[in-house]
């Protein structure tokens, strides 16, 4: 009693191992099934040595389970005790116990449960495939062989065998069931009980955290408080030095116990979001007055660039936002030592009353490695310790601001070159509050407002004579006030009239020029100043002085003519920007720092660019025409041909013909050679300055391996780029480059190009017919012998580009015209199957002449929207040679 309570005990335990429960609780019970059953065989006489079978099987039960208990092999003790029912026990009990006419049938039954409930994995596939073939096996024996069977078994022995047989397997199978039910119940309350505890743990343990931030803010409040009086005293300038060390120190421990408090609600899935109406501009306004002064402390140039396009007023949670944004761009001031950071926003597209906004900081900092990128979001993962080390930081921001992302519905992407910068690109869709455009947003001008009280004079320009025209006298005051100490000659009108008097015999080297005016607006004024009949300020500076904010704006006085725009309120700065930028130099004496009043000007000068989605990029040898590059945009990475007289740059710094001319002597050597990681890289950076995603399509990997290949290894570093191999070359890459700008232009995302890219690629057809293999046999792509054989027999073959590989098609024979005239009609033969809005033929070192005919045959036999005849790059020149040409097209 005793032992059987502890075996219960044990089972029901759920401190032991789940899978030990259950095999010694199934052994146990099959054993003491077994049990019974041999005293029955005693009872019923039946055949002794399946009596001592199952005596045998009995007994080792109890010893496995033991051994399961105490060694814990309870995956060897399944593998035997299966290996002993299925080879031993079943089989013997069988063929002793009566066969067909005994119960070892039934028992074979249970054993199919059995087995499935104590083996795992292999081993119990294993073991039923072995059961039914022994099991077929033994009815076969049982109906051919009869003999097999062991001892006459009566029909009352039958009857008794299967009676006991069926009441023990059933029972068995019943108990199996009620006990497995029973420890998935105990094993389903437990789990319930362990996410209860987790629960509560997380519960107390969020608690825990927000009462701790309380307690530690406190005192840190009264640490960073009272620091700041001291740093107020007047003090040593040791204790000054150290007051201003703890001062950090405070600010920094403030800010790990915010993320700390952020991490874990965002880990317990309690981050909750508090949607409000903002307005982008102001909300942006605040950060960039954060962040202008750390940058410039650190002499890094800071700009943003704000898309006009983006709405007035957006809802979502602007505090996290800020966060998030303050996040990344502290990154990016903290990881880079010199050069720039720059902050640009973009609406990427509007849709159902949402806008997705796109922010991205892009930095000329120390970059990211490859292999570092996708642990970038971790929490309290650095990367690049060796080199970060002496850089602040716990590595829990970026994983805080993916989080935050995630519950927005946002999401962030890196591209990062490793020693030259990095691009964190966030997407976040924003509901529309009100459409109406945010316009033009000087967020450095905004930010000099905020800051009025740090304005610096930078020049003085006694000698400069400046007008300003405004209706509003307050307005006129302002100017006045603020331009004061430049010493600039300043005269003030209130209306055009007025304006023009002044002009007609002084020499304004500025005029600011108010829009709005009553009887005379600023555009007439302006116009009438600048073909005054006698007018001495008909070439003067003009600069636009207006509350028109719009995005039109800039465009509507660029339009007529004005040389400059600013939009009111506004700041002395600004005025003096502009000033500075439009007056003769050498009436202007700097007194700051000449290179910085500069510098902001030209980056007043870059505001407002639009990104594009994504741009498709390609390679020099797509051999497309320039006013399709030009019409979608297009960047082309050139491959190099290197020469005897050095490298150079296909397309760029070597043409085809010369490079012809250069090989009309055999013993020059060409060869080219395909881009490599770091020039990709360059590129796609480049690329990204001016799109948010790139798409680059490739010449098929199974031509040139490295240049697909490096192009990928580059892109590896770009969240944003995907690199596309065309499986073609020439102008049939080019087709697919076409392709891509199409359906980039109708809005399609970057996994949709890159899906019907894949359907498109079937359709294009590449192939080209050579004069000679003279050229192949040069890049030792053919041998010379077989060009030598195809010269002597006047055969032109065809190459032709299959599955990305190219090889020769058919060979035609005969003069060049007749061979040429059969190429274009095997390429034309089913006029229905091809896309007749574009056909590309691309030629080498063809005549006027020559391309004449070749368009004549094609217009006989087929009518085309366009034909774009295209000499091919000197890459694909070199390995073709002069008269080879290929039509190139799509297929419907
Ligand atoms: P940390 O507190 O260490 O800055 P983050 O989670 O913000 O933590 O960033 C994780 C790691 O990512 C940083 O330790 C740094 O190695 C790398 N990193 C983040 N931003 C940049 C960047 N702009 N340039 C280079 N490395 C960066």
């Amino acid at each position: 009693m005793k032992l059987f309570k502890s075996i219960k005990n044990y089972i029901l335990d759920p401190a032991k191992d789940f899978k030990e429960r259950n095999f010694v609780l199934l052994t146990m019970v099959a054993g003491i099934a077994v049990f019974l059953a041999m005293i029955a065989d005693i009872l019923l006489g039946e055949n002794i040595v399946e009596i001592i079978i199952l005596g045998a099987t009995a007994t080792s039960g109890p010893i496995v389970s033991w051994l399961v208990i105490k060694k814990h092999w309870v995956r060897q003790a399944g593998i035997f005790m299966a290996f002993m029912t299925v080879f031993f026990v079943l089989p013997i009990a069988f063929f002793f116990g009566g066969g067909l006419y005994g119960g070892a049938v039934i028992w074979i039954a249970f054993a199919f449960l059995y087995i499935g409930l104590i083996v795992e994995g292999g081993w119990r596939r294993f073991f039923l495939l072995a059961i039914v073939v022994i099991t077929s096996v033994e009815f076969y024996l049982t109906f051919y062989k009869s003999y097999l069977i062991i001892g006459p078994h009566t029909k009352r022995m039958m009857f008794m065998d299967t009676l006991v047989a069926i009441i023990l397997v059933g029972l068995l199978i019943y108990m199996t069931v009620m006990t497995q039910n029973m420890l998935f119940i105990a094993q389903n309350e437990q789990a319930k009980e362990y996410s209860k505890q987790v629960e509560e743990l997380n519960r107390s343990q969020n608690s825990f955290f927000s009462n701790m931030s309380h307690e530690i803010r406190t005192p840190i409040n009264t640490i960073i408080g009272l620091n700041e009086m001291i740093l107020r005293e007047e003090v040593s300038d040791e204790v000054a030095e150290d007051a201003a060390n703890i001062q950090a120190a405070g600010k920094m421990l403030l800010h790990l116990i915010n993320d700390i408090l952020d991490m874990s609600k965002l880990e317990s899935g309690q981050m909750q979001l508090t949607n409000v109406a903002y307005n982008p501009g102001n909300m942006l306004s605040d950060i960039v007055g954060m962040l202008w002064l750390r940058a410039k402390d650190k002499g890094l140039e800071f700009h943003i660039d704000v898309a006009h396009d983006i709405p007035s007023e957006l809802y979502g949670d602007e505090i996290r936002i800020k966060q998030i944004l303050i996040n990344i761009l502290n990154n990016a001031i903290k990881y880079t030592g010199q050069g720039s950071v720059t902050l640009s926003i973009q609406c990427e597209k509007k849709e159902d009353g949402i806008a997705y906004i796109v922010y991205s900081v892009t930095d000329t900092g120390m970059g990211i490695k490859k292999e570092d990128i996708p642990y970038l979001f971790t929490a309290f993962k650095r990367v690049d310790e060796g080199t970060n080390r002496h850089i602040e930081g716990t590595g829990l921001g970026l994983s805080i601001v993916k989080q935050l992302l995630d519950v927005m519905g946002g999401s962030i992407t890196v591209n990062s070159i490793y020693t030259k910068g990095s691009t964190f690109v966030v997407s976040i869709p924003q509901k529309i509050l009100n459409d109406k455009e945010i316009g033009e947003l000087d967020m450095e001008e905004r930010h000099k407002l905020n800051r009025r009280e740090e304005y610096k004079k930078r020049f003085e320009a006694p000698d400069a004579k400046v007008l300003v025209v405004d209706d509003n006298g307050s307005n006129l005051l302002v100017v006045q006030k603020l331009l004061r100490d430049t010493k600039v000659q300043l005269d003030s009108v209130s209306s055009g009239a007025e304006a023009l008097k002044k002009t007609l015999d002084t020499e304004y080297h500025v005029i600011f020029m108010d829009h709005l005016m009553p009887e005379m607006d600023g555009i007439e004024c302006h116009k009438r100043i600048r073909t005054q009949t006698g007018g001495l300020s008909r070439n003067s500076k003009i600069v636009a002085l207006t509350a028109n904010a719009g995005p039109e704006s800039r465009i509507l006085y660029e339009k007529e003519g004005f040389n400059g725009y600013l939009v009111k309120p506004v700041s002395g700065e600004a005025l003096e920007r502009e000033l500075y930028r439009l007056l003769p130099k050498d009436i202007v004496m700097s007194l700051g720092d000449e290179e910085e009043v500069i510098e902001e000007t030209m980056s007043w000068m870059g505001l407002g660019n639009k990104k594009k989605s994504i741009a498709i990029t390609s390679e020099s040898i797509a051999d497309l025409p320039r006013e399709i590059i030009e019409r979608y945009d297009i960047a082309t990475l050139p491959h190099r041909v290197y020469t005897e007289n050095g490298v150079f740059k296909d397309g760029i710094e070597i043409e085809t013909k010369g490079l012809l001319a250069y090989m009309e002597n055999k013993d020059n050597k060409v060869e080219t050679e395909a881009p490599g990681v770091e020039e990709h890289e360059a590129f796609f950076a480049k690329q990204l300055s001016g799109a948010n995603n790139v798409v680059h399509i490739v010449l098929s990997s199974k031509v040139t391996k490295s240049g697909c290949r490096d192009a990928m290894e580059a892109a590896r570093a770009f969240d944003n780029v995907t690199v596309i191999d065309s499986g073609h070359l020439s102008s049939g890459q080019g087709l697919l480059v076409i392709e891509a700008c199409r359906l980039a232009e109708e809005g399609l995302t970057v996994p949709e190009i890159v899906s019907e890219l894949e359907k498109i690629k079937r359709k294009i057809h590449t192939s080209f017919i050579v004069d000679s293999l003279e050229f192949l046999a040069r890049s030792n792509q053919v041998s010379d012998k077989i060009s030598g054989l195809m010269k002597a027999f006047m055969a032109r073959p065809t190459l032709v580009m299959k599955n990305g590989k190219m090889g020769v098609g058919r060979i035609f024979f005969g003069t060049r015209e007749n061979a040429w005239k059969h190429y274009i009609d095997s390429c034309l033969t089913d006029s229905d199957i091809t896309d007749k809005r574009m056909l590309f033929v691309t030629y080498v070192g063809l005549t006027k002449r020559d391309i004449d005919k070749i368009r004549k045959i094609i217009e006989e036999k087929a009518s085309f929207e366009v034909i774009h005849f295209m000499q091919a790059s000197p890459v694909i020149a070199v390995n073709c040679g002069p008269g080879t040409f290929g039509l190139l097209y799509l297929k419907k």
